[in-house]
């Protein structure tokens, strides 16, 4: 089957390289679903980092990894975690393994339709309104769409359908705490995640209902349903780093994103040359970084050089790849998310100083190759160090 011309052209746009007719992923995939079914990741250690967000097994082993800190990264994903586990009776983990349900039905009444330009300025100020930091359009595009999700009750793949008639996908960013990203690799530092988890749930939520009361089809959704980092590319919040994370702008890679499916007619926005992918080229800092090698030196491509084999890579797309399986090792061995590769990329700035602008404008092309061999230099010279923890309790 032919690919739509306005996803094609959106391809060529954003630089992406798609196998045709690609199948889609199954989220049985992924390697925190398989850390459920799959024993090559379903290890001990894989089962006591589940543990200890329920704070049974958190370890105790110095600064960072104190009860304290995991007791603040466990509030901070209170809110995700009650979204997320009031259907599990059902089989559905909401915002991770299945969509969030409606919990407003679609008004029997349409809102006159309006031109798609002001109603698309109009949700981006909603957006804003209800907390989202970064907010962008795009048309929908079943190739990021997992083909299955699990039945959370037995990890067995069933069907993840949408309704029908949906058009246009909104992507949200949600800025993580810049103090606190600055600690990982630390059990405290998973509070920033934790955080923009809980605020997430409640931005998408309100958003998809405002939708629904204007009589369109809306669906909330945080990490389940679909790859949200091609949509976000296609929304032209950023560009795709080599540490997997779409880097933004305004904040590099220090965001979570969600999304929401709807009817409602809006115009898109398109993919932008940001000039990061450039950098990103000839920068490997974060794969230096990562203690487990888990990201790859080289050129973008179909999965071959750091996770050959691995079925949680998707391989439709030349892109770079992570070893999954080592990267989420890691994450089991500290009992917390790590997020080193995005404390230290470069991009990963407030950009509240002048100094961090100037840096960025460049990192980013503006001087071509001079400008990021200088920007290269530059964040050699100050690279993001790690805040201590108790630092950060110090304030
Ligand atoms: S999250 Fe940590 S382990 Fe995983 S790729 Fe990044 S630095 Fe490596
Ligand atoms: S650290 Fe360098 S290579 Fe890694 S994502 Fe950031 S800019 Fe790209």
């Amino acid at each position: 089957m032919s690919l739509p011309d306005h996803l094609a052209e959106s391809d060529r746009k954003a630089g992406f390289e798609v196998r045709p007719n690609p199948p889609q992923f199954s989220q049985m995939n992924d390697v925190f679903t398989r850390a459920f079914w799959d024993d090559r990741v379903k290890t001990p250690a894989a089962e006591a980092f589940f543990a200890s967000y329920r704070m049974e097994a958190a370890p105790r082993r110095g600064d960072g990894f104190t009860q304290r800190d995991f007791a603040l990264r466990n509030a901070a994903w209170l809110i995700s975690d009650m979204v997320s586990e009031r259907r599990a009776a059902e089989g559905v983990r909401e915002g991770f393994q299945g969509a969030i349900r409606d919990d407003t039905p679609v008004a029997p009444e349409q809102v006159a339709p309006r031109a798609p330009e002001t109603e698309a300025a109009d949700i981006k100020r909603v957006a804003r309104l209800f907390g989202a930091d970064l907010v962008g359009i795009t048309h929908i595009d079943p190739r990021w769409h997992y083909g299955e999700r699990p039945d959370v009750r037995t990890m067995t793949p069933v069907p993840n359908d949408l309704p029908d008639g949906l058009t246009h996908v909104i992507v949200m960013g949600h800025a993580m705490d810049a103090a606190l990203v600055d600690t990982y690799p630390s059990a405290l530092a998973g509070a920033a995640t934790g955080r923009e988890y809980s605020h997430e749930a409640a931005v998408v939520m309100q958003v998809a209902a405002y939708i629904r009361n204007l009589g369109y089809k809306a669906v909330a959704s945080m990490n389940d349903t679909a790859l949200v980092i091609p949509y976000a590319i296609k929304a032209g919040l950023g560009e795709y780093g080599r540490n997997q994370m779409v880097l933004t702008p305004e904040f590099g890679p220090r965001l979570r994103f969600s999304k929401i499916f709807t009817d409602l007619p809006l115009a898109v926005d398109g993919p932008r040359d940001l000039g990061i992918k450039a950098y990103c080229d000839g920068c490997d800092v974060c794969a230096r970084a990562c203690p487990v090698k888990a990201l790859p030196f080289g050129a973008p491509d179909f999965g071959e050089e750091v996770s050959a084999g691995s079925p949680s890579t998707n391989r439709n797309v030349r892109k770079w790849s992570s070893n999954a399986e080592a990267c989420f090792g890691y994450w089991a061995k500290l009992k917390s998310d790590c997020a080193i590769c995005m404390r230290v990329c470069p991009f990963n700035r407030t950009y509240a100083k002048w100094h961090d602008r100037v840096w960025r404008w460049l990192a980013t092309g503006r001087l071509g190759v001079a400008g990021r061999r200088i920007a290269r230099a530059w964040a050699a010279r100050w690279p993001r160090a790690r805040l201590k923890p108790r630092d950060w309790w110090a304030g």
